[in-house]
């Protein structure tokens, strides 16, 4: 026997509560049962965003949700900054072309966030765009960037330009604090910190954001935000939702509003605190200089490179993920968002180890286990 285990950040392991709740039978989403679950499940959505704005829930992959938020606020020809610092990065430039955006494309190293002073440069150079994007944790290279700092500076310089965040990997795992921290537009999907399989997006737009939208005629209808909003307010959604991920929300939900949204991040930052130690006691190297609370990444082991993420796949049943275009056959990527916790990391770090030894790599065995325990018995 294996036992099936994942760690990669989306998707990501679903609880068994959510498993059994999902299986039941399915109701009608016009239905008086549903309409009183989306009205649940919508508060304790602004409860994750930290907002007391509408979180709209799409029937889409993550990708959707940017897509609706571009699709309703912006025209063609408009400016919009991408701060493009890896894969998932990339793509929010690309969709801002699709639909005719006039994009200034900010390249930032793999494995790097974009610093104040070059935020300060950008928008000083740029104060007309009418937004930016950034990615608050970029899952192809495990970047954090410190979107509470960049608002601050986006803001000074540059009042009126939308804040735009793919929270999509960060929504669950690192804090964000969408009303405080002065955010225009924040986006997430369901198969990362969320805890349920893949099928939906979420997107929340600020005050700022929704008077834009007044200005703008939606160029989709599908995602069109103020018909998803009107739909909101009567906890229901414009066209069929993916009924079954929308039941399956809420045992996901209810789970982290139980744990509460802070301990949540908290958790988060212990694993990946643990994770990393633990890598590093083997004598792997951490990549990037920026780390995020989702997933960690670091370079493949000289020896057996090719072999590494297969054979921890065959002995374990451990699937972690190689990277993507130049990062591919370079680095591997462990998940640490949503569904874990500390024996999980344990777990995987002692199978990372016994793949270790069996490739030939030199380090000293058991040491990575014990130092991430030293991390959740809080004595490092
Ligand atoms: C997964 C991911 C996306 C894309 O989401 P899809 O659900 O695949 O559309 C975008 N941004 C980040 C940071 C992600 O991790």
């Amino acid at each position: 026997m294996r036992k099936p285990r994942l760690f990669t950040p989306g998707p990501t392991p679903i609880p068994e509560t959510v498993m059994l709740r999902m299986a039941e039978p399915i109701i009608h989403h016009r239905h008086a049962e549903f309409v009183a679950l989306v009205g649940r499940i919508n508060a304790h959505l602004q409860t994750l965003f930290c907002t007391k704005q509408p979180v709209m829930t799409l029937t889409a992959s993550g990708t959707g949700a940017a897509e609706a938020a571009i699709a309703t606020l912006f025209q063609a020809g408009e400016k919009g900054i991408n701060i493009n610092n890896g894969k998932f990065a990339e793509r929010w430039g690309k969709m801002m072309n699709v639909y005719g955006m006039n994009v200034v494309d900010v390249e930032i190293a793999w494995g790097n966030a974009i610093s104040e002073d070059q935020m300060r440069d950008v928008m000083k150079q740029n104060p007309d765009a009418a937004c930016i994007w950034l990615v608050h944790s970029e899952t192809s290279t495990g970047t954090y960037t410190n979107i509470q700092a960049m608002a601050r500076v986006i803001r000074e310089v540059a009042p009126d330009t939308l804040i735009c965040i793919d929270g999509i990997t960060s929504i669950g795992a690192h804090e964000c604090r969408m009303d405080e921290w002065d955010l225009d537009v924040v986006i997430t999907g369901s198969q990362k910190g969320l805890m349920i399989p893949p099928g939906l997006a979420f997107v929340a737009l600020s005050e700022r954001a929704w008077k834009k939208a007044a200005s703008v005629t939606a160029r989709s209808l599908y995602f069109d935000l103020k018909q998803a909003r009107e739909a909101w307010h009567d906890n229901s959604t414009p066209w069929t939702p993916a009924v079954s991920l929308v039941i399956g929300l809420e045992p996901a939900l209810a789970m982290m509003m139980k744990e509460g949204v802070e301990n949540v991040w908290k958790r988060h930052t212990l694993l990946s605190r643990g994770l990393r130690a633990g890598l590093q006691a083997t004598n792997l190297q951490l990549y990037g200089t920026s780390p995020s609370h989702a997933v960690t990444v670091a370079y493949l082991p000289e020896k057996g490179r090719k072999e590494f993420i297969k054979l921890l796949k065959s002995d374990f049943g451990v699937t972690v993920i190689g990277g993507q275009d130049a990062l591919k056959d370079v680095v591997f990527r462990t998940s640490h968002l949503g569904y874990y916790d500390e024996a999980d990391m344990l777990a995987v770090l002692g199978s990372i180890e016994y793949a270790l030894q069996k490739l030939g790599h030199e380090f000293e065995a058991g040491r990575s286990v014990y130092a991430a325990q030293r991390i959740f018995m809080g004595v490092e």
